[in-house]
């Protein structure tokens, strides 16, 4: 299947190819929860998340960035007032864009070619990734919209973490750069162009160290963990349960009481 803007995200994409968004979904990032079950289901279409406010606020950055600002109203008619104009929660994004875009080093890094798909094959999976901005033989850039650039989050395995770890975007990186060098022979530098939720704004053209990519991949397990998913979407093993996402709360059946040591962990 040849990917495109309209089939990136729809089912029958996400069963044939892999990508981070999915392999977070089945294992998580640092604290927060993956479940396989849940993301099964997710992929065969049986349980949609809707899309948060951070997530449009997002993507309506992205489709500034784009050019593409009409074809994102016309898929989300909700977020308009009738008069047509963005609502106010999200016209934050709105100036934000207009700001960033003053700075010359950060239009430059969003200067590349914008939402770039490539799929290549790693770890036996075809993985597909679809890039915000793109300097073919220079450089990936991928641009993020947070509540605050220095927040610093806990981490029960690591400590306290930035927020690039915290989200796993040093995995989305990693996995973007392994896919490029597959098709053109050439390790990028990766860079997260981020603004913030702060008023004014704080924004940053941040590099993400090669040894922070390396050890994502390490981390997450990302070769073991590939082939497992490969497993569990042709059915040949049964997922696991993590018991306490919005999934598995819906399809909780009690079987036995649990003891008062696992109620945290
Ligand atoms: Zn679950």
């Amino acid at each position: 299947m040849q990917l495109n803007n309209i089939n990136y995200y729809s089912d029958e994409t996400n069963k044939e190819y892999l990508s981070v968004s999915q392999f977070k979904n089945f294992y998580g990032t640092l604290d927060n929860n993956g479940c396989e079950e849940r993301a099964l289901a997710q992929i065969n279409g049986e349980f949609l998340i809707e899309p948060s406010k951070s997530m449009l606020q997002g993507q309506y950055l992205d489709a500034c960035f784009e050019g593409t600002e009409d074809k994102f109203k016309n898929n989300n008619p909700d977020l308009y007032t009738l008069k047509g104009e963005l609502k106010a929660e999200y016209r934050q994004a709105q100036s934000v864009f207009e700001r960033v875009v003053q700075d010359d080093l950060f239009f430059k890094y969003m200067d590349g070619e914008k939402q770039i798909i490539m799929t290549a094959n790693l770890f036996g999976a075809t993985w597909k990734i679809k890039m915000d901005s793109y300097h073919k033989d220079k450089c990936i850039v991928d641009l993020k919209f947070i509540e605050d650039i220095h927040k610093k989050f806990y981490s029960h395995d690591l400590g306290f973490v930035n927020f690039i770890e915290y989200w796993g975007y040093d995995l989305q990186l990693a996995i973007y750069q392994l896919v490029v060098e597959k098709h053109t022979g050439k390790k990028l530098p990766c860079y997260i162009a981020v603004a913030d939720k702060k008023n004014p704004p704080d924004f940053e053209i941040i590099q993400i160290n090669q040894y922070c990519l390396d050890s994502a991949i390490e981390y997450y397990d990302v070769e073991n963990k590939t082939k497992r998913i490969i497993e569990l979407k042709k059915g040949t093993i049964a997922p696991s349960k993590c018991g306490v996402c919005e999934y598995c709360r819906e399809h909780k059946v009690l079987k036995n009481p649990i003891s008062s040591d696992f109620l945290i962990y």
